[in-house]
């Protein structure tokens, strides 16, 4: 689209639903875009360009694409030359069926067409409406071959895509299609090149991290590639999402002793404390296997936090299997937790399995899981109090411009402030000393 580059800067309005996968997404189109001359709007109405990228994890996912959509109508009728694109899960899913209910949509593109974009912009320059939902097996050479635009001090570099796990109520499989890893060296440089530009701390993503190089793509294993991105010169934090608690090895475990960059925080979705569940949903663990993990990480590494994904309300759940989550709850005493109710996505096992529960009772779960985690998290934020940590250092408090913001390695948000005389910029590790703690924070002086 070289065409653009003469044109004056265009303009496009991004909107990204769902996980981290889907904002690294946004990021690789965002790089695209910087390419042939685009530059990011909060403004719709100004826009050249119009992309949603999708998730399908959210109840009604679907009704909210149309929704949305709508709101761009009116525009498209004024501007015709407006174009719309929607990306994504949901994008992957319906394929055609989005072009034929929202006329005013030119490009429908899946997860694995990401790096095609430009070449989707000059056909739909030219009139034509497009669909490319091609799930490819390998990594085309250059589908990561655009750095993210993301520009600051942290960086997410996506290490593999898909999954081949298949639990019972989970659609990324079929909208992500199976795992590729990315070869070693291509992440290493695209580090680099990040290291390079400012970035300082670097979250490694993928469905399922730990699998990294098991099964297609990829030369070494996770903990050996974590190792070559701790060496990356600039590079001074190191994080990962998601860990599957069926893949996690003693490797990965004794790592954490050995790489000082390697943040002290863990995120391993549990999902449930029943093995009636654990079992209908497909995770290929017990609820003992977990917690024996969990036991044997924060007995090397007391100071790291535990987080995890729960789902309540499974299809078949007993009040008994509830109980059973709950009690995992309190053994664990996770830092914090992401709960979700369950709710069938079209297309997955679970969707047909019997017993699917009212939404009352879904819901009263919920609130009963949310209620006691609260109290939990806030009594592990509270053990921190008197403590001296390290934050990475963000920018300016978000309640208080005055004071600034940081992250502890175990992914505490600290609000701080500093001492007469000093200062600190964003990517900076300064050491503070924790006052007070809060459900969502800490509070803490630094330099005092
Ligand atoms: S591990 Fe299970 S829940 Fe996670 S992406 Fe794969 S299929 Fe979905």
């Amino acid at each position: 689209m070289e065409e653009h580059s003469q044109e004056r800067e265009k303009l496009v309005f991004l909107e990204t639903f769902g996980c981290q996968m889907n904002d690294n997404d946004s990021e690789r189109m965002l790089g695209i875009l910087k390419g042939i001359n685009f530059a990011r709007t909060d403004d719709p109405c100004s826009a050249d360009l119009i992309l949603i990228n999708t998730c399908t994890v959210r109840d009604k996912a679907e009704q909210k694409v149309y929704s949305t959509l709508g709101r761009y109508k009116e525009l498209k009728k004024e501007r015709p030359g407006l174009i719309i694109g929607v990306g994504g899960c949901v994008a992957q899913q319906q394929g055609e069926k989005l072009l034929k209910r929202a006329p005013h949509l030119d490009i429908v593109f899946g997860p694995h067409n990401v790096h095609k974009l430009r070449e989707l912009l000059i056909e739909a320059d030219s009139g034509r409406r497009v669909v490319a939902t091609r799930l490819t097996e390998t990594i085309d050479c250059d589908e990561y071959g655009v750095s993210p635009s993301a520009s600051g001090e942290k960086a997410f570099v996506s290490i593999m895509r898909g999954c081949n796990n298949f639990c019972s109520y989970c659609i990324v499989p079929y909208t992500r299609g199976r795992e590729v890893s990315r070869q070693s060296a291509d992440i290493i440089s695209e580090i680099e090149a990040a290291a390079a530009a400012g970035v300082k701390e670097v979250t490694l993503l993928g469905q399922n991290v730990n699998s990294y190089g098991t099964s297609g793509g990829g030369d070494v294993s996770f903990p050996e590639l974590l190792k070559l991105v701790c060496r990356v010169e600039g590079v001074k934090r190191v994080r990962f999402v998601t860990s599957h608690p069926k893949d996690i090895g003693d490797e990965l475990i004794e790592l954490f002793g050995h790489e000082k960059k390697l943040c002290r925080h863990l995120h391993l979705p549990v999902q449930s404390g029943s093995d009636a569940i654990l079992a209908r949903m497909g995770r290929g663990y017990t609820s003992g296997e977990y917690f024996s993990k969990i036991e044997k990480i924060k007995k090397l590494y007391p100071e790291m936090s535990i987080t995890t994904d729960i789902i309540v309300g499974f299809p078949g759940e007993t009040e008994a299997d509830f109980a059973s989550t709950m009690d995992l709850l309190r053994k664990v005493r996770f830092d914090n937790i992401f709960s979700f109710m369950y709710s069938p996505r079209p297309n997955t096992k679970a969707a047909s399995f019997e017993g699917q529960l009212p939404l009352d009772v879904r819901t009263g779960r919920l609130q009963v899981l949310q209620e006691e985690q609260k109290q939990i998290t806030i009594e592990r934020n509270r053990e921190t109090i008197g403590k001296k940590m390290e934050v990475f250092v963000e920018g300016p408090s978000r309640g208080n411009p005055d004071e600034m913001m940081g992250r502890t390695s175990c992914n505490r948000i600290v609000n701080f402030a500093l001492a007469a005389g000093m200062s600190a910029a964003p990517g900076d590790i300064m050491e503070v000393f924790v006052t007070d703690a809060y459900a969502n924070s800490l509070r803490a002086s630094a330099g005092r």
